[in-house]
């Protein structure tokens, strides 16, 4: 069994307020990957941390519990909502999604009160294109003050690496500089939120892990969050279309549209933003976006400076939409445009040949034909090994 127990917020000489609680693996084989969890924000900020509530680390000890197929003890309170979804709803989804989950027993104390007390609005920024796309439409676009972006978050919670590995933390660092950057020239705050949540990420379940890191990393801001904004990373199409192709190394396309609005309390509401698009849509939308030239970061290779390096899978097809748009030479400064044009002609050929099996390259082809954009022809394209031939046009 796993045990949570010994909630407890409190200031540490540092500058920081800590969230933090006792974990025990109580009669299991694993060496306990950490005896305490805690998040950590700036002190001006510690009084968004909520501390009558284990529901931030009920989420990450629960995908232990499922990963470990052992029953979930919580010494306290938790939102109902959140437990009713996690009880009835949210363990099935996981558990159809991949046979490495089984479900498990949640056992509380009882329920937290009520009463939503928070007034923010907010939203990540990794400056990616799922992250810049809600920022446009959520902050830019919207003028409601009740669903309008009013603070952005960043999450150190195993999106960067293993929390044993010393460049994780750097990698994490380095990224919220750039997102810090691009914050300023919003004119939004940004708040850097530290945590150990990673010590739980297996190196077998990796990817659903941050999922559940980065909702506890919302719902410890409870007090002060009233409605959160997750970048959605495929379309309501895609995930009906293609869901039973992502089972088991894609938690967000196989059913992030069903998943995540379950991840509910009384006092937060987390909004999946995004899949009301496919992906080229949003990278269209940040074409003409001032911001987007600027601090737009998709690279897959995670440079120090956040630059793109024009060659990887991510940077080729946001540039080739970008080329298809005109707009290339708009990001000059923030990828490398000239290594791209070296390797954009074998970028091309592989979407037209991958556009049966692939989302993206499919995306690419669609755009391709409704701005009339020049594409390779599917019956002119052969791969020898790793080179590409062109030997004749339909
Ligand atoms: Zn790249």
């Amino acid at each position: 069994m796993i045990e949570l127990s010994g909630l407890r917020r409190y200031n540490t000489r540092s500058g920081t307020t800590r969230l933090e609680a006792d974990i025990k693996f109580i009669g299991m084989k694993i060496p306990a990957p950490a005896d305490k969890l805690y998040l950590e924000v700036d002190a001006n900020f510690g009084g968004m941390l909520v501390d009558d509530a284990y529901d931030s680390f009920m989420l990450v000890a629960l995908h232990s519990a499922m990963f470990h197929k052992t029953d979930l003890r919580i010494r306290g309170n938790v939102s109902k909502r959140l437990y009713k979804n996690l009880t009835n709803y949210t363990q099935k989804i996981l558990c159809d999604y991949s046979d490495e989950f089984s479900p498990v027993k949640i056992i509380v104390d009882g329920f937290t009160s009520t009463a939503a007390t928070g007034n923010l609005i907010g939203a990540g920024i990794s400056c990616g294109a799922d992250s810049l796309s809600t920022v446009y439409d959520r902050f830019i676009r919207e003028d409601d003050p009740d669903y309008r972006i009013n603070a952005l978050f960043f999450f150190n919670c195993g999106a960067n690496g293993y929390f044993a590995d010393p460049f994780t933390a750097t990698a994490a660092r380095n990224n919220f500089r750039h997102g810090a950057t691009c914050a300023a020239e919003l004119g939004l705050p940004i708040i850097f939120v530290d945590t150990n949540l990673h010590r739980l990420k297996p190196a077998e379940s990796k990817e659903t892990f941050i999922f559940f890191a980065t909702f506890a990393c919302v719902l410890a801001m409870q007090n002060a969050v009233r409605r959160y904004y997750i970048a959605g990373s495929y379309s309501y199409g895609e995930i009906k279309r293609c869901g039973v192709e992502f089972d088991c190394h894609d938690l967000a396309g196989f059913g992030e549209s069903f998943f995540l609005p379950l991840i509910q309390t009384e006092r937060t509401e987390i909004i999946l933003d995004g899949c009301q698009y496919r992906r080229i849509d949003k990278v269209v939308k940040l074409a003409d976006w001032d911001i987007a030239r600027k601090f737009l970061y998709v690279c897959a290779s995670h440079t120090e400076d956040a630059s793109n390096c024009g060659t990887c899978q991510k940077c080729l097809r946001t540039l080739l939409t970008f080329e298809m748009l005109g707009k290339l030479d708009d990001f000059a400064k923030i990828f490398d445009v000239e290594q791209y044009r070296r390797e954009s002609f074998n970028y091309k050929v592989s979407c037209v040949l991958n556009a049966d099996k692939d989302i993206f390259c499919r995306e690419i082809v669609d755009l391709a034909a409704e701005l009339n954009f020049p594409m390779p022809t599917r019956s002119g394209c052969y791969i020898l090994g790793d080179n590409v031939m062109l030997v004749a046009d339909d």
